[in-house]
């Protein structure tokens, strides 16, 4: 939802659309930094979000952020950047702050890996009187990005350590692109074993519930409407009648066009079954 207006309009915008769940920028995705969230912007948001049905919101990095990146300035105003996204959603109360891992940009998944790592520390050790937590989204492997194996992702939160302020963020989009065919039951059982055994489910706190305009294993980034691309509706409904994922905040990314927002939410609402 736009924060544009004020970062309380995205709860209206919400609350419009009958949504539980939300997703914001807390400042311009496009910069680096945003002006200082005033008192009021702050006690704005609480009490328009104390007055909506929305439950939970869930905050997006900006896509400037690379915490893989090879350039030591670009690497280090990422990390402050980090910082301030952290705070700031912890001045509002956000309890999830949603990130691309990051791109290597040619110097290998491994270092990238590492490089996150120790990023990720620096930044959790700086925030460590907040309480938000950083979630790290399954990306499509398009270019250099990590985080299009389960693996990856593992094996940063485990480097890093800190439990209490790591998750994950499912987008079904990025993990259908990257190879991982929730599509079929079958495929889509496997795949949360999978996610059990070397994350663990108590770690999934988020859904970014997209359709894939590209097909299986494709690595290319293509958000579709619900049902309209290569994914198809069963994979919607089994992660929407998961016993694992009740109360988790479901996200949808879909593109902004026409009523699209109403018509991916009755379609969802409908798998549901309520
Ligand atoms: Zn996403």
């Amino acid at each position: 939802m736009s924060i544009s207006g004020g970062i309380w309009k995205a709860i209206e915008r919400g609350e419009a659309l009958k949504c539980e769940a939300i997703q914001i920028f807390t400042k311009n995705q496009l910069q680096w930094f945003g002006k200082k969230l005033t008192a009021l912007d702050v006690e704005m948001f609480y009490s328009e979000w104390k007055k909506s049905n929305i439950k939970k919101i869930v905050a997006h990095t900006s896509y400037l952020i690379n915490l893989a990146s090879p350039d030591r300035v670009n690497y280090e105003k990422s990390i402050t950047a980090l910082i301030e996204e952290v705070k700031r959603c912890d001045e509002l109360g956000i309890p999830y702050l949603v990130m691309h891992p990051g791109s290597h940009k040619g110097k290998g998944e491994r270092w990238g890996i590492r490089r996150i790592a120790d990023a990720l520390k620096i930044v959790l050790e700086d925030t460590s009187g907040t309480s938000t937590r950083i979630l790290l989204e399954t990306t499509s492997g398009q270019g250099n990005n990590i985080g299009h194996r389960l693996d990856h992702l593992a094996e940063i939160m485990s480097l890093v350590g800190k439990e209490d302020r790591l998750g994950v963020c499912i987008d079904t989009a990025h993990i259908f692109a990257s190879g991982y065919d929730i599509s079929t039951e079958h495929g889509y059982r496997n795949t949360m074993k999978y996610f059990n055994r070397i994350i663990g489910v108590s770690f999934l706190f988020a859904f970014h519930l997209n359709d894939s305009a590209s097909p299986l294993g494709s690595k290319l980034d293509r958000h579709a409407h619900i049902g309209k691309g290569f994914i198809g509706e069963k994979a919607f409904s089994l992660i929407l009648n998961d016993e694992n994922f009740k109360g988790i905040p479901m996200i949808l990314e879909t593109p902004k066009e026409g009523n699209w927002d109403t018509i991916n939410l009755a379609t969802l609402r409908k798998l549901r079954g309520y």
